[in-house]
Formats: C-alpha cells, sequence, structure tokens
C-alpha cells in the first residue's frame, strides 16, 4: 500500500517524513519530495530568524489572532510558530510594524550614544561609521590646534562609537 503525501490535494506518494511537532519528533506526516522541500526551507526560515525577529513574531498580531489557544505553554508556543511557519506567514518583518517594534529596541545607552554622534535613533551600522569617521576628521586635536576641548569631545564620540560598535557593529 502507497501512502499518498499529507500536502493539501497532492497525490504523489509521500516518502519523506516531516515532524508534525518542532520539539517532537516522534510524530510525523509524509510528504512527496516536492513538498519535502518546501517544508524543509519554512523550517529552516524559522531556524535562521535571529532573537529580535523570534521576540518580535511571538508579539505579532499575525501570531495569535490565528490561534484560539490561550498562550500559556511552551507547547502551544512551539505549535502557533510551527503552524505559522507551515503557512508560509512569516513574511512580515519588511512591514513598518517591524520596523517600528525595531526602533524600540533600542537601550538607553546606545540612544545616548547616538544623541552624542548626531545620528537619528534608526541608524544603520554603515551610517554610524562613516560619521564617525567624519568626527574624527572635525574633532582630531591635529586639526584644531590641540585644543583640549575638541579633544575631550572625540574621547567622548570615541566612546559612543565603541558602544554602538558592540550592540549594532557585527551583524
Ligand atoms: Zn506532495
Amino acid at each position: 500500500m502507497k501512502i499518498i503525501c499529507d500536502w493539501e490535494n497532492c497525490k504523489n506518494i509521500g516518502a519523506y517524513k516531516a515532524p508534525i511537532e518542532r520539539d517532537n519528533s516522534k510524530r510525523f506526516r509524509l510528504l512527496c519530495l516536492e513538498h519535502i522541500k518546501i517544508f524543509n526551507k519554512n523550517w529552516n526560515y524559522f531556524e535562521n530568524m535571529n532573537d529580535q525577529e523570534i521576540e518580535y513574531f511571538i508579539k505579532s498580531d499575525l501570531t495569535w489572532h490565528k490561534s484560539t489557544k490561550k498562550f500559556g505553554s511552551s507547547e502551544n508556543f512551539f505549535s502557533i510558530l510551527w503552524n505559522n511557519a507551515l503557512e508560509d506567514k512569516l513574511n512580515i518583518f519588511g512591514g513598518s510594524n517591524y520596523k517600528d517594534f525595531k526602533k524600540t529596541k533600542i537601550s538607553q545607552t546606545d540612544k545616548d550614544a547616538l544623541q552624542v554622534m548626531d545620528l537619528n535613533e534608526d541608524a544603520k551600522w554603515e551610517k554610524i561609521h562613516s560619521k564617525f569617521k567624519e568626527l574624527v576628521k572635525k574633532y582630531h586635536p591635529d586639526k584644531n590646534k590641540g585644543s583640549k576641548k575638541f579633544e575631550d569631545k572625540l574621547k567622548i564620540i570615541t566612546l559612543a562609537y565603541s558602544q554602538l560598535k558592540k550592540t549594532l557593529g557585527k551583524k
């Protein structure tokens, strides 16, 4: 007896195991080659989310309004996440809500550092880096007849830059 692919409306033979729950690989359904590929793509996509994306995903309305279950246990958390991944509902990070969310994720220390460098809170690393070079040129003591005032300013800017490099620099 041949087992038919479990994908909706698919009539191919299901020869590949796809786990039903992320944290319980004992339960699985059988899919054809075409659909196991789609399944794996979604799986990997989820795996590649960074912490911030996962946090947003958890908070997102897209995650919760689909489910009638209460969010109380990690089991529910994974099944909701998992179902969304399978339904390919993950194209939410390009939206403006996610951009707003990202904006609010910045720490007060980083906010202060950006302010020191005269940058907006949503400044990207490239921008921070080029602004730093610009400021170094502007405030370098060699360019300001060894002025103590400019030297101190440059020290503060360098501290701010180091701080931002820690949190935003290596991505
Ligand atoms: Zn199939």
